[in-house]
């Protein structure tokens, strides 16, 4: 006890001993978030962040407040400039990009019109809707339903086959649910219980608003979601898609689920003829089958009428809008109240014409100075990464060749596509903001079912150049990074070299790991889903990823609630993968571009901070349980503390020593890339 009192000391000494030079700035290191008296070998997330914890709770309009958030904020003023810009032209020639983004804010924005129109818009749907008078009838609307973007029963879509990189194929999977994820119905714990009661409640006074009958409405609701949601797949299944890859031809697939129709699917939604097709859960299409047969036609024809509501709420006047928004937004995330209308415009036109508004941004906001700075620091991290691979000493020999292989055909992305979707078919009209939201949705579908049968287009971005983020993509073995991530305090040409290489280095290094994660480690340089490793050497990765799942999942956030290790794990071995590489990379650019210490932190320290801020946050207890369900990344904190407790070069940065609640002995690490 006495000896660990001592250590704590001696650590915040050496901190403290320097606080009257932390007046000046290491660019790139919020030196006015530290908290100094939190011993960094104790909880590295509270001393790197814990006095911007303080200072930052979550805004009133949103269910977290992030690095994310912070970026955002800044490109919102950019993006509205575009769109008020855009709007106030009304002279935009007919079909330009500025026209059909100007047109889709004029929309939006007009809220008196959206308000007189009420659910007139959609009527026309929930006629169609009424009139269906048989079962086999109902597919006709569903397909209708989903080429307009509206979700129900199941999802269809076309993408890269997985075991054959260079066609694409149509996959079908479980879907049709009104709340985040099929664990919503099936936990029995309280706060699931309440979370359903407040559904029912919203589905009743959604019904009301839209002029309809509740009688019963809200329950059927409820029965047939729980029905699909009992044979979904949970979110830690679907991370495997070796199980989700169930190929039949398309005739097995008419026979095996008759009450479907599906023939008559493809056809009412411009599908082209083809042979086969994955179906992601064969057990969820088979109760699917079922269902049909067995509810009324009155109860799936309500099912459907829901669908149309809940997807159009967001898209129709004020009093909808905020009914969705109690359910969504402060039911279930916390947010206390909605953002300004200019800011909910712009989430809006990102969902509708974000590509779009994706090319005017970037005529304003991005910068080739940047693109060249952030490609050589990949360059650094993939060579870095090179030199691991060569040196991981539980690695054999036939697994490392091809390891090496796939590292060497990775293809990266900077900033937005080389060449943009062509959107000459898509109108954007005045009538209505969710008819535009349809003929959005129309297009996309069109664009999408039109890649059968053609060679893969490697062009395609999967985010838009205004989304702070990046990504991996196991079957075009490609990272990406959007234009808005090569920005402070991810990237800054200004900052501190060890700054960057902790930041956007270590986000860098996350997306080569994904490559290399318990399920990117199956794909191979090709981009197809096949096993490239020798039984022995997956066994040894598997017993060490097990480690951190094991890790992850001690990490609690509320009484039983903690982190799910095993949806978590691809995110944890990119993170713990991604931060070790760059710190090997950072630690050769330091040979070449020697540095000093700088208000008291060595290079090595002002590395670790620098990743350490990048994940400060706030969230609300409702955002963080719905975080914990359904997303497959760690909360914040534990994306510091479970990777730097790990790594004993973070223990040898800041004195961390045994005893303390960072620092792991050499069996409990994990060390996987
Ligand atoms: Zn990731």
């Amino acid at each position: 006890m006495n000896k660990k009192l001592l250590t704590t000391i001696g650590v915040a000494a050496l901190l403290i001993g320097t606080a009257a030079m932390l007046e000046d700035k290491i660019k790139g290191i919020d030196l006015t978030a530290i908290d100094k008296n939190v011993n960094p070998g104790e909880d590295f997330y509270r001393y790197a962040n814990g006095n911007w914890i303080a200072n930052n709770p979550v805004p009133s309009t949103e269910s977290r407040w992030s690095s994310f958030n912070i970026v955002s904020e800044r490109n919102n003023e950019t993006l509205r400039q575009i769109l008020e810009e855009a709007a106030a032209d009304v002279k935009s020639p007919a079909g330009s990009t500025k026209q059909k983004v100007g047109a889709f804010y004029r929309v939006y924005m007009d809220t008196l019109k959206r308000d007189q129109q009420g659910s007139t818009p959609v009527k026309p749907l929930l006629d169609k809707i009424n009139s269906i008078s048989s079962k086999s009838d109902l597919i006709k609307v569903v397909a209708d339903l989903h080429k307009k973007g509206i979700r129900g029963f199941f999802n269809f879509y076309v993408s890269q086959d997985l075991k054959n990189s260079t066609s694409y194929i149509v996959y079908v999977s479980q879907g049709g649910l009104g709340l985040p994820d099929r664990d919503y119905y099936t936990k029995t714990d309280k706060k699931s219980e309440e979370t359903r009661i407040a559904y029912l409640a919203h589905v009743t006074k959604m019904a009301e608003l839209f002029g309809m009958s509740t009688e019963g409405f809200s329950a059927t609701i409820m029965k047939i979601e729980t029905d699909l949601a009992n044979k979904s797949m949970t979110r830690t299944e679907r991370r495997n898609q070796e199980k989700q890859y169930n190929k039949r031809s398309f005739n097995q697939f008419n026979t095996d689920y008759a009450n479907l129709n599906f023939s008559n699917y493809c056809k009412l939604t411009e599908v082209a003829k083809f042979d086969s097709l994955i179906v992601s859960q064969p057990d969820f299409f088979s109760n699917l089958n079922n269902m049909i047969a067995n509810y009324s036609l009155e109860d799936l024809k309500a099912y459907l009428k829901w669908s149309v509501m809940n997807t159009s709420a967001g898209y129709l006047g004020t009093a909808f809008e905020k009914q969705n928004f109690a359910f969504y937004g402060t039911a279930l995330s916390g947010t206390k109240e909605q953002k300004p209308m200019w800011k909910r415009g712009i989430n809006a036109a990102n969902g509708i014409v974000g590509e779009l508004l994706g090319q005017l941004f970037v005529e304003k906001s991005f910068s080739p100075e940047s693109k060249k700075r952030v490609n050589e620091m990949v360059d650094n991290i993939m060579a870095a990464f090179k030199v691991r691979l060569t040196q991981l000493d539980w690695m054999s020999e036939p697994t490392r060749i091809k390891a090496l292989e796939k590292l060497a055909s990775f293809t990266k992305k900077f900033g937005y596509p080389d060449k943009w979707t062509d959107f000459s078919k898509l109108e954007i009209k005045e009538d209505s903001y969710i008819q535009n939201y349809f003929r959005a949705a129309e297009f996309g579908h069109r664009d999408m079912v039109s890649k059968l049968g053609k060679p893969i287009d490697k062009n395609r971005w999967g985010m838009f150049p205004q989304t702070v983020n990046a990504y991996y993509n196991p079957t075009l073995n490609e990272i990406v990074f959007p234009a808005a991530i090569m920005q402070p305090p991810f990237f800054d040409a200004q900052a501190d070299d060890a700054v960057n290489y902790g930041s956007i280095g270590a986000v860098i290094g996350h997306e080569l790991t994904h490559g290399f994660d318990d399920q990117g480690s199956k794909y191979g340089a090709d981009g197809n889903l096949k096993s490239w490793w020798t039984p022995e050497d997956r066994k040894l990765f598997d017993a060490k990823t097990k480690k951190l799942v094991d890790q992850y999942n001690a990490f609690f956030v509320a009484d039983s609630l903690h982190v799910n290790g095993e949806l978590t794990l691809g995110e944890n071995i990119a993170d713990l993968g991604g931060l070790t590489i760059a710190y090997e990379a950072y630690k050769m650019h330091l040979i070449k571009h020697p540095s000093i210490i700088e208000n008291g932190y060595t290079p090595e320290q002002r590395f670790f901070l620098g990743f350490a801020q990048v994940w400060k946050n706030t969230v609300r207890p409702e955002a963080l349980r719905q975080l914990i369900l359904t997303d497959p990344h760690s909360p914040g904190e534990f994306r510091v503390l479970g990777p730097l407790s790990n790594m004993p070069s973070f223990y040898e940065a800041f004195g961390v020593q045994k005893g303390q609640k960072m620092h792991k002995s050499e069996e409990e690490r994990a060390n996987i890339w």
